[in-house]
């Protein structure tokens, strides 16, 4: 049986407020990479999440794009567009 005791709420590392349970889950959000520490949902919905989509993007922009070896004399880009060479007629 779940007890009805009162449960002291953590505290959101980014904005403060009390960290709301969801369901029986009262630990809130991973707060990384803004804060090392636990964050509500409010912040982690909006300042955590967008921070990590925007950091993957710099990171995928600023990585070399790999290049492969097509086993057959060339080389390959994922994603790049490959000409293939018209047969001589
Ligand atoms: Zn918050």
């Amino acid at each position: 049986m779940i007890s009805k005791a009162k449960i002291d709420k953590l505290i959101c590392c980014l904005c403060g407020n009390p960290i709301e349970p969801v369901g029986t889950w009262t630990q809130g959000c991973n707060a990384q990479p803004l804060a090392d520490g636990r964050c509500c949902q409010t912040c982690d919905n909006t300042r955590v999440i967008p921070e990590r989509i925007r950091r993957y993007y710099e990171e995928a922009r600023a990585a070399k794009p790999k290049v492969f070896d097509d086993g057959m004399g060339g080389t390959y880009r994922p994603g790049a567009v490959i000409e293939v060479p018209k047969w001589k007629k």
